[in-house]
């Protein structure tokens, strides 16, 4: 295989040996939903390349799309996912139990949308603010009674939340520290502003998840690192934090859950030993893994690209069942627009009316349109939760087309052993 460097320096450690080994192709930001007036009009269309860093093994993106171009009006949210709601219940309930939070106690969220996860800290009566730089959400999150400073989380932002509110006992941040473009001057900022013996709870996407699950649709611009245990314990290291205890949850597919403290407070746990030891023993610290991983990606490709073909020559329709941003990147790698898929279904309102950029499907309303011949499931990390509300479409002859994984059409006859296989999947 060619070898090929990005021009750039890795974001975690600075060095230029940063290898391509994923070329997606140039892609319009994923999240920006095109509304109906801007139907006649081309988005902006950026680079979406991802590397190899030899000397740290971070996983990354070498283009940057402006935070301020991404974040200061963001249609996810999360309260809109009975699963996510149901995984941050959970979370909180185990952090709050096994540091012994009380009254006293300041928990700050990072990247904290809706607040979804900070209000299940209610029933435990603690402090709790959240920092979201999307002006929209965070009138969501307010509204519903958790107090969210609107700003970008970085050290500026902790000074000034030190300064008014104390030290955090608990930091948390989900489904965000991907994003960061700041990269530094955030972890510079939990440093600042967490007690010396409170604990950051971060969830991220897990690189190991996506490898294994061929989950290359988690790589979009919003996302500019892509973590294993290894990565993020090089980028901790380096502002005096280490990651003291690890676990892999399923949400997302595979989410990393780092417990991380002040350098030398507490050692690593058993978890930690032997989840680095395992990926060491997956090679995820070396080229050739992310080069087999992208050779993966094209066969993907090729599979669904015949099981879409097939149906258009058999006058079936498809719609997108959903449409995160997480889709966009899948439908605009392999070219899939509506030729081969007319709709996407949602019921988030934020989206009806809208296109998905780049493939420009149209998204409705899930309940305002009959159900066509077969979903295509690009939210495939919830498809347990698809399937139980969507048993009798599925009774009824229809079809779930689930890409990732791995290739599958799903109808009723598979439905039992399709619930058996994910949740083995999980372990
Ligand atoms: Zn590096």
């Amino acid at each position: 295989m060619t070898s090929t460097k990005l021009d750039m320096s890795c974001r975690v450690c600075g060095s230029r040996d940063v290898e391509l080994f994923l070329d997606l192709g140039d892609q319009p930001h994923c999240n920006r939903l095109i509304p109906p007036e801007m139907a006649d009009r081309r988005e902006p269309f950026f680079p979406l390349r991802t590397g190899f860093c030899r000397a740290c093994t971070l996983v990354q993106i070498d283009h940057t799309i402006p935070k301020e171009d991404m974040f200061s009006d963001y249609p996810y949210v999360s309260g809109t996912t009975r699963t996510l709601v149901a995984h941050f219940a959970e979370t909180s309930a185990r952090l709050v139990e096994r540091y012994g939070l009380s009254e006293t106690d300041l928990v700050v969220d990072i990247g904290s949308n809706d607040g979804t996860w900070l209000k299940q800290y209610r029933p435990f009566g603690l402090r709790v603010l959240g920092v979201e730089p999307a002006a929209n959400v965070v009138a969501l999150a307010r509204a519903a009674g958790v107090p969210t400073e609107n700003a970008f989380f970085n050290k500026e932002t902790a000074e000034r939340v030190l300064a008014e509110h104390g030290q955090a006992s608990l930091m948390t941040a989900a489904g965000v520290f991907f994003h960061l473009e700041e990269l530094h001057s955030v972890v510079e900022g939990i440093k600042v502003l967490l007690k010396e013996d409170g604990v950051f709870c971060v969830q991220a996407i897990y690189l190991g998840g996506m490898i294994e699950n061929t989950a290359f649709d988690q790589i979009y611009h919003e996302h500019l690192c892509y973590y294993t245990l290894r990565s993020l314990e090089e980028l901790f290291r380096r502002h005096g934090l280490e990651v003291f205890d690890v676990s892999v949850v399923p949400i997302h597919g595979g989410s990393l859950e780092a417990h991380v403290g002040w350098a030398g407070r507490r050692p690593a746990s058993d978890a930690v030993h032997a989840l680095r030891a395992e990926e060491e023993r997956r090679g995820y610290g070396r080229i050739e893994t992310y080069q087999a991983f992208a050779e993966n990606v094209w066969r993907l490709k090729r599979d669904l690209l015949d099981v879409l073909e097939a149906a258009r020559r058999d006058g079936k329709t498809v719609y997108c069942y959903g449409a995160p941003a997480k889709g966009a990147t899948l439908l605009n790698s392999f070219g899939i627009d509506t030729r081969l898929v007319q709709l996407a279904t949602e019921k988030s309102p934020l989206k009806f009316g809208k296109m998905i950029p780049g493939a420009r499907i149209p998204i409705v309303d899930e309940a305002t349109v009959p159900p066509p011949d077969a979903y295509l499931v690009l939210a495939w990390n919830f498809l347990d939760e698809f399937l139980g509300k969507e048993r009798r479409f599925l009774e009824g002859g229809g079809q779930f087309i689930v890409p990732v994984p791995r290739l599958r059409v799903v109808t009723a006859a598979d439905l039992p052993a399709t619930v058996r296989e994910t949740a083995a999947a999980r372990l």
